[in-house]
């Protein structure tokens, strides 16, 4: 049975291996009851890749937009978001079998406006916002400064790697896709 689902999808020991594309998504969305289209996309099919069925991708989906200080009515979930969320199942319409996005297709989407979180933080983040959330996932100082000059030089997944190898104290052949890098750290676990 998977361990995969609605409740444990926000919970450290399935969040500890999100890649911080994932992250950043999911924490907004969080805290904002909501997430913007692009970033509906990219979220949704990142877990879907990590094996959350469509069942439990409503209930997860339909509690954050329905909670918090943000939230809008079940109502209004039902009526403008379900069908979004099947479509990415491919239960809707073309019923394409959507697959997750790796980083290379990310970074040719367009670029997240305000109060948007999809993108690659490496690219999108300010260094200092860059340097916090990375601060909280155990990056030291000397760590960092190895980390920026990836970023510095636009080799997004590069420095995603690194980080990976910094937090998970490995060596890892490059990633290159948020799906990888969360397979990756769960296999470490094993
Ligand atoms: Fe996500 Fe890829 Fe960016 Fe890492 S490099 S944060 S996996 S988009």
């Amino acid at each position: 049975v998977s361990d995969i689902n609605a409740a444990s999808v926000t919970t450290p020991a399935i969040t500890n291996h999100y890649p911080l594309c994932a992250k950043h998504l999911q924490t907004n969305m969080i805290a904002s009851s909501h997430l913007r289209h692009e970033g509906r996309q990219q979220l949704s099919l990142f877990l879907k890749g990590i094996g959350l069925s469509v069942d439990e991708a409503l209930k997860f989906w339909s509690h954050s937009f329905t909670s918090g200080p943000h939230a809008m009515t079940p109502e209004r979930f039902n009526k403008e978001f379900k069908y979004n969320i099947r479509h990415t199942y491919g239960l809707e319409g073309a019923r394409t079998n959507y697959k997750p996005w790796d980083c290379a297709r990310i970074l040719l989407r367009p670029l997240p406006g305000k109060n948007e979180y999809h993108g690659c933080p490496y690219r999108d983040l300010s260094v200092d916002a860059l340097t916090t959330q990375l601060g909280e996932m155990g990056v030291g100082a000397v760590d960092m400064k190895g980390v920026l000059n990836d970023v510095e030089r636009k080799d997004y997944t590069v420095a995603c790697t690194r980080v990976f190898e910094i937090t998970h104290n490995v060596q890892a052949e490059h990633i290159g896709h948020p799906n990888l890098y969360f397979d990756r750290s769960r296999q470490l676990e094993r």
